[in-house]
């Protein structure tokens, strides 16, 4: 028995190796080739716009806070109508690890992956993205979704005006 093991043990590799020898190379000549990654490869962030071609960041944190390695800052401001937004919007992706929290986070689809992983460089500071290395002009990966309109009440429509909304009280009513 340990004799016909030992046998087998002792072919066995060589004909993996033969087998191996006449099948089709798998290597991708990158980068004059491309592969073709999965639909939902996390790579490069970007901040996405509305249907309406607003931002959609309203600069609430919540990314920030979900990021395990602390690589999101950002400042917080305010339009004249009340709509928020990011002043600034930092990413720093030499400490970036692709996980996606921070795309599971976000309430306004702002953020969001995409399949563009070539991001090296030795230059490290040159791997910190601001707003207008990150900022797209288009909604990425859902074309509807617009967060004002659907919770930011008063800002993209008057109050009481957006699908699914009903008309603010009128207090002097509730008077007993
Ligand atoms: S993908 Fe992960 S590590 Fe990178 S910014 Fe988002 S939460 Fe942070
Ligand atoms: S990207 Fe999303 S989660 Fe991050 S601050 Fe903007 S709206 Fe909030």
């Amino acid at each position: 028995m340990h004799v016909i093991r030992g046998i087998r043990g002792t072919f066995q590799p060589f004909w993996v190796t033969l087998r191996n020898m006449f099948r089709k190379p798998v290597t991708i000549q990158y980068p004059e080739e491309k592969q073709q990654l999965p639909e939902r490869y996390r790579a490069r962030l970007i901040l996405t716009r509305d249907p309406d071609g607003a931002e959609r960041c309203v600069a609430c944190h919540l990314c920030s806070a979900a990021c395990p390695v602390d690589c999101i800052s950002m400042q917080a401001t305010e339009a004249e109508d009340g709509r928020r937004y990011a002043a600034w919007f930092r990413i720093n992706f030499t400490r970036c690890i692709f996980c996606g929290l921070c795309t599971e986070a976000c309430p306004t689809l702002a953020i969001q992956v995409t399949a563009d992983f070539e991001l090296a460089g030795r230059d490290l500071l040159k791997l910190v993205y601001e707003k207008e290395d990150l900022l797209v002009d288009h909604c990425g990966n859902n074309n509807s979704y617009n967060f004002y309109r659907q919770s930011g009440i008063g800002v993209a429509a008057p109050r009481g005006t957006n699908p699914g909304e009903t008309p603010p009280a009128d207090v002097k009513d509730l008077m007993p």
